[in-house]
């Protein structure tokens, strides 16, 4: 029996080598996870043309996944730098990267990404439209738009960031919100001023059925950008941001229709306390797709630090129903970031990922954490550091501070807690002062 996609796939009751290995990866029983796949609550974007993937899942009851934006800008065009963040970014555990390539020779870098690659792959089409067009931007007509769409499917991207829902009637809505800042996505902005100078509908609203074509071809999953998504606490769960998720929802409905997997990009900037109901909200709209958070950024004020306001936010929504979490560097607003700000945001990432699994019961989750706190107790540091998010810092830290003994460190010293209970337990004496 043929099939499309991995959600035609699984409707039809077909086993796909993708599936089966993702069905390992998390532990679950086959034939569940092809219901959630079928039903949309589970995505594994696979593109046909992406011979050297590892495919993963996205989506309910499986572990958290993180993204990692990397690409070239006009300002800083080294491929080679950026080679080296998707393979750092691989071996620490990012299972997909986002090309974000603004400058320079994308397609080459793009194609040499996806043969290189076991990462899901995924872009925004809108972006490298402008660069690969290289002309005015309200010249580029609605068709050329969407030859960027399938160029990026043919090349085989796995999934692609459309900005769908940001159609003319939420533009409307928009122009009245008085937002505080206004429209913060890259992708939103390029299309929301094509419509504004041309007068035209959204492409990727407008021709949303020929974009279904392509997707189901090549097997790409949607994912439903998020223009609207709030660039500040205080326009965080206002109209235009609910509006837009309104619009997604009955896009991903379409897609649904044509066996297209869809995931929903969310916000964005979000204080704490609004973070559980906008997840909430989102899955009852897009009727349970993956949803893919920015963050949210729980603060605004934090330029530097915005690994760890997009780490608090991230735990919260993946707590409260996200599936994958876009990571966010410290470079964020800042500046495009180096491979150690690359780092620091996906250390940041997966300690939020992880953090959500273990509240929300992931199959599995807690034993990493039994494990190092088993290594912890015994004061074994080999062990402690192998079983570390982040084993070289861990490993440096100890090494750059040597305690007077061995089994201590030297922030306590002999008053270490764990050494004198273990040396009491076993009956031995405690030699603090000795
Ligand atoms: S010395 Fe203190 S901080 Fe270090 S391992 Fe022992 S109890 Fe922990």
């Amino acid at each position: 029996m043929s099939y499309t996609t991995q959600m035609d796939a699984a409707r039809k009751g077909i086993i796909t080598e993708e599936l089966k290995s993702v069905a390992i990866y998390e532990n679950m029983e086959v034939q569940e996870l092809l219901n959630l796949v079928g039903e949309g609550k589970v995505v594994i974007p696979a593109n046909k043309n992406h011979t050297s993937l590892k495919p993963y899942g996205i989506g309910k009851k499986l572990k958290t996944k993180i993204n990692v934006n990397l690409g070239t800008s006009k300002d800083c065009l080294d491929t080679n730098i950026e080679m080296e963040k998707v393979m750092n970014a691989v071996n620490l555990g990012a299972e997909a990267i986002m090309d974000l390539s603004s400058f320079g020779d994308t397609q080459t870098f793009r194609r040499k990404l996806i043969y290189e690659c076991p990462a899901m792959i995924g872009t925004v089409p809108i972006y490298d439209a402008v660069v690969y067009y290289d002309k005015p931007l309200k010249k580029i007509t609605a068709k050329e738009w969407l030859d960027i769409v399938r160029m990026h499917a043919e090349d085989g991207v796995d999934f692609l960031t459309l900005h769908c829902g940001v159609n003319k009637h939420t533009a409307e809505r928009f122009k009245k919100s008085n937002r505080l800042t206004n429209i913060v996505s890259r992708g939103g902005s390029i299309i929301f001023a094509w419509m504004e100078l041309t007068g035209n509908e959204n492409p990727f609203y407008e021709y949303y059925d020929e974009i279904l074509d392509i997707c189901a071809k090549h097997d790409v999953t949607i994912s439903l950008g998020d223009a609207c998504r709030p660039g500040s606490i205080a326009d965080a769960g206002d109209v235009s941001q609910i509006e837009e998720l309104v619009t997604l929802g009955e896009l991903t409905t379409q897609a649904w229709e044509r066996n297209v997997q869809v995931m929903i990009e969310g916000p964005g900037h979000m204080p704490l306390n609004q973070i559980k109901a906008n997840m909430e909200i989102e899955e009852t709209v897009c009727k349970g797709a993956p949803f893919y958070v920015l963050g949210p950024l729980v603060t605004d004020v934090a330029p530097g630090y915005d690994h760890i306001t997009a780490a608090i936010g991230g735990a919260i929504a993946a707590t409260y129903g996200a599936s994958f979490l876009c990571y966010v560097t410290p470079a964020e607003h800042l500046r495009l970031p180096t491979v150690e700000d690359v780092k620091e945001g996906i250390i940041a990432s997966k300690i939020a990922a992880h953090a959500a699994d273990i509240a929300k019961g992931v199959k599995g989750a807690t034993d990493w954490d039994n494990e190092i706190s088993k290594a912890r107790r015994d004061l074994d540091w080999e062990k402690m550091f192998d079983l570390a998010i982040d084993s070289e810092k861990a490993r440096r830290y100890r090494t750059e501070s040597k305690p007077e003994n061995e089994d201590t460190c030297t922030m306590c010293g002999k008053m270490c807690a764990v050494r004198n209970i273990n040396k009491i337990l076993k009956g031995e004496d405690v030699d603090i002062m000795d």
